[in-house]
């Protein structure tokens, strides 16, 4: 089982908050598609013939990509992937990329789940965002979604915005329950270097969400979303039954996967690969026939504390009689023993051959992950 991950860098705007790598330049599309083609006949041996499970395009906006372009980007992966038997193909887009025609077109595609930036439900926060849609636009997109046969819809949302207030947080996860979708991810606003939201914090033009009202936004969005039925599978994910993202849940499993295109990251178990964050130097390189990803090779302190990054995000947590048959035993009784205060004050529990983040643990997950690392000088 392995996943292909396509990076699609192109934005019609750039959000406020955005540090992913994107540009708004779109006459380079056509050769960007033939790259992706090319870097992909180059690289498909690297999962040394283990079948494709997963197919995920994401970006940057995977949805300012013709449905051409995305039709031949599809035929050239089915060289290689059977596609009627990939279980999971998700594409990202953005709510007013998607008009009936685009939608119509999206169907004639093996694409079967949509994920949605929608962030809110407050045409404010979209403005302040630098989003392109407005809320109505949001909710219309979804049903339109929903109308030509989509049911595996996920959206995006983000909460602790400067001004937002709980009752404002309430307004959007009630919003986003009412359209029914299968699956729904939500992040705190994070203030990442570079962007123009951390200057507007820099000059004092706006005020971070403080942790209080952060943890109880937080705690809202879980309780609200389980009543309704939605079981959350990670730190930041909720999906109604059958309806978890298998491509990202592929990334907290230690499942291979092949990243395609610029900034994307590629995993084989061993090592890791980084493509550059920059569009021009990787087409250039691919057109001459080479691939251009930097390599680091993963030692068993990188691959344990992988191990910690990711399974301790998820509610299911490490799996005790994997993680023997992978790490020497001073490594798991280093980890039992670091575990061992958190198991006693109740933020993390030990049951069913499985070590997990309780509840109650989750809303310092970092800090309990961090405990559980190899010091290192
Ligand atoms: S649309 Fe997505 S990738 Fe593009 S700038 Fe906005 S948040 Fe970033």
């Amino acid at each position: 089982m392995a996943g292909l991950y396509l990076h699609i860098p192109f934005c019609r705007t750039r959000c406020i908050y955005c540090d992913f790598h994107s540009g708004v330049d779109m006459s380079i599309q056509e050769r960007y598609i033939d790259a992706l083609c090319h870097e992909l006949d180059l690289r498909v041996n690297e999962l040394q013939g283990t079948p494709i499970t997963t197919i995920y395009i994401g970006g940057g906006t995977p949805s300012q990509l013709s449905i051409e372009r995305l039709q031949r980007l599809f035929n050239h992966i089915a060289q290689y992937v059977q596609l009627n038997r990939s279980q999971e193909i998700t594409i990202e887009c953005n709510p007013d990329d998607l008009s009936p025609q685009y939608i119509e077109g999206l169907r004639s595609l093996p694409i079967n789940r949509i994920s949605m930036g929608i962030q809110s439900f407050d045409d404010n926060d979209l403005r302040f965002l630098r989003r392109r849609h407005s809320a109505q636009g949001a909710i219309d997109a979804v049903r339109r979604c929903q109308e030509a046969g989509y049911d595996n819809i996920s959206i995006d949302l983000i909460y602790g915005l400067p001004g937002q207030t709980l009752d404002m947080w309430q307004y959007n996860i009630d919003r986003a329950l009412s359209l029914g979708v299968q699956h729904l991810s939500a992040y705190a606003l994070i203030y990442e270097e570079g962007t123009a939201l951390m200057q507007l914090r820099e000059q004092g033009r706006v005020q971070e969400c403080n942790e209080e009202l952060s943890l109880a936004m937080y705690t809202m969005l879980i309780e609200r979303l389980e009543a309704a039925g939605y079981r959350q599978y990670e730190i930041s994910n909720f999906a109604l039954a059958h309806h978890e993202a298998r491509h990202n849940s592929s990334y907290w499993d230690d499942t291979p996967y092949l990243g395609l295109g610029a900034a994307a990251h590629s995993y084989d178990g061993s090592s890791r690969r980084y493509n550059p964050a920059d569009t021009q130097t990787y087409i250039d390189a691919i057109e001459n026939g080479k691939c251009c990803y930097d390599e680091e090779r993963l030692t068993p302190t990188d691959r344990y504390h992988d191990m910690l990054l990711t399974r301790l995000r998820t509610r299911r947590g490490i799996n005790i009689a994997q993680c023997k048959a992978q790490f020497d035993s001073s490594l798991i009784d280093y980890m039992y023993s670091m575990a061992a205060p958190h198991i006693i004050c109740g933020n993390m529990e030990l049951s069913d051959g499985y070590l997990h983040i309780t509840r109650q643990g989750l809303f310092i997950s970092d800090s309990i992950i961090s405990d559980l690392f190899v010091a290192t000088d």
